[in-house]
């Protein structure tokens, strides 16, 4: 499969997600999204064939605009 879906990378804008279960050195760790409420409409927002495979990143999950640089 040469479009493997990269786990580290949020599936709505494509920046890392920083999950701690991503990486197995931090696996064990509570991920940062265990203390946060995800936003329903940002998961309504996941593609359906990336939902359940990549977190989505802080931002993201809080329905906060990208950061444009
Ligand atoms: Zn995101």
């Amino acid at each position: 499969m040469s479009d493997a879906l990269d786990p580290t990378r949020c599936p709505l804008c494509w920046q890392s997600n920083q999950c701690g279960q991503s990486d197995p050195t931090t696996a064990d760790q509570p991920c940062w999204c265990f203390g946060v409420e995800i936003d329903t409409q940002s998961l309504e927002r996941i593609p359906s064939s990336e939902r359940g495979k990549a977190c989505l990143c802080a931002r993201c999950a809080r329905a906060e605009p990208p950061e444009t640089t």
